[in-house]
């Protein structure tokens, strides 16, 4: 019983302070839970609201629950307790292959297929949606285009570019079907400072220009401070606290001062 009324005001104080600033709810998270087959609960009662056109990240110390929470919105895990809606609807309710069509996915690993072409590799997913060529093709120049890639690197094979060039098609292969959700996880976490924070900036451009909703998981509180239009603070699956970048900065709860203090460098991934 207690834990039921618990239940409900965790979700009122979300619901009302700072996880929902009247924007269009896009993601909805509402008392969300995993627990894995071998009992670990990765996720306890997790409810936030991702709104429309922000970058949304997610960070806390590894094993916290972050990568968990990301990809239970595209369904590569199930939730096991709870309610996830996309644009109101639950997620169970769409087809699998239709929610991950308007959900791109850029991870860590530099996942790009080694024998395509940067070009091939942009158009996976149209492809499979079977785009007329003409479009696919204008749909690459334009991409490449808004990252700033050379065109001449179209017919490059992975191999031929360096670790910033690959994970930026990474994020444009992401972008190619032009889907409304973006999740990362992770993904500029191998790169070296420089190429890091030119793509840091690219995100954020990405982001003002297109308005795509982005779904950022990092352990870097530098990066989240840059990108976040909100962060959430997560701890042994539980949410500790969502707030703009200003508002975590301001906050004076023990575990936040202690992210904020290693601010300067990375948390212990
Ligand atoms: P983070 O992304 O913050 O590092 P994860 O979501 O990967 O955290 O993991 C959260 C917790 O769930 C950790 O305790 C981790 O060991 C556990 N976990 C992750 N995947 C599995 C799995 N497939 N089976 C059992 N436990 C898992």
């Amino acid at each position: 019983m207690f834990n039921k009324v618990e239940k409900r005001a965790k979700y009122y104080l979300n619901f009302h302070f700072g996880n929902s600033r009247g924007g269009i709810r896009l993601i909805e998270f509402r008392d969300v839970s995993k627990r894995y087959e071998d009992g670990t609960l990765a996720v306890k009662d997790l409810s936030l609201t991702v709104e429309k056109g922000e970058i949304f990240v997610l960070i806390g110390p590894s094993g916290c629950g972050k990568t968990t929470t990301m990809k239970m919105v595209n369904r590569l895990i199930d939730h096991t307790d709870g309610k996830i809606l996309i644009d109101g609807k639950e997620i169970y309710q769409f087809d699998i292959f239709e929610l991950r069509r308007n959900i791109g996915y850029v991870l860590q690993q530099i996942a790009l297929f080694p024998h395509l072409t940067v070009e091939e590799n942009i158009s996976v997913v149209p492809e499979l949606l079977k785009w007329k060529k003409e479009r696919t093709k204008d749909r690459v120049t334009e991409l490449m285009k808004i990252a700033g890639l050379d065109p001449k690197l179209r017919s490059k094979k992975p191999a031929e570019l360096s670790g910033g060039q690959q994970q930026r098609v990474g994020v444009l292969r992401a972008l190619a079907a032009d889907p409304d959700v973006i999740l990362m996880d992770e993904p500029f976490s191998a790169l070296d400072p420089i190429s890091r924070g030119q793509l840091q900036d690219d995100i954020k451009r990405l982001n003002d220009e297109l308005g795509k909703t982005i779904l950022f998981v990092t352990h870097d509180m530098q990066e989240a401070m840059k990108l976040g239009d909100r962060i959430a603070l997560m701890r042994d699956g539980e949410l500790m606290l969502v707030g703009t970048p200003e508002e975590i900065l301001a906050s004076e709860d023990p575990f936040v001062l202690e992210f904020t203090q290693r601010g300067r460098g990375e948390l212990d991934a």
